[in-house]
């Protein structure tokens, strides 16, 4: 879509440290990190919201979804669990939805924010 930011970004026309692409989708860092680890997961195709998503989008949002702990882990935030069992480590996964949701960019996009606390950013 034109002058969509996300949409320029999956285009390559507007840099962006990109961390894995295929042909349906594309994760990059957030500009401005909340946390260590801040990556932004997006369809290439854009849908502006998740309150958009129909049926149709399953599928979509089912891979983008099960992208989150195969990239948390890469990213050494993963959910982890030590000798005794107890867990540690771990993520935020966000998807903001309009202007009560604090969404700002109108391309859908899924946050995984992580990493050593605490964490100060505005979106945790
Ligand atoms: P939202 O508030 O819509 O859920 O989140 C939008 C996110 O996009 C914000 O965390 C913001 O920092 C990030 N962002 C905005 N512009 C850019 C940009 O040009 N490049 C990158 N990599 N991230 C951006
Ligand atoms: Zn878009």
């Amino acid at each position: 879509m034109e002058n969509c930011l996300f949409c320029k970004i999956a285009a390559d026309e507007i840099h962006s440290e990109k961390v894995y692409e295929d042909d349906e989708l594309m994760v990059f860092k957030d500009i401005f990190p909340a946390a260590p680890i801040h990556l932004l997961i997006i369809p290439k195709r854009h849908i502006s919201t998740l309150s958009d998503c129909v049926a149709t989008d399953t599928h979509l949002l089912g891979k983008m979804l099960a992208m989150v702990p195969v990239l948390a882990e890469q990213q050494g935030c993963g959910v982890k669990v030590d000798g005794a069992g107890n867990r540690y480590g771990g993520f935020k996964t966000l998807i903001n939805s309009g202007p009560d949701g604090g969404q700002e960019v109108y391309h859908l996009h899924i946050h995984l924010i992580g990493g050593p606390k605490p964490w100060t950013g505005k979106n945790v």
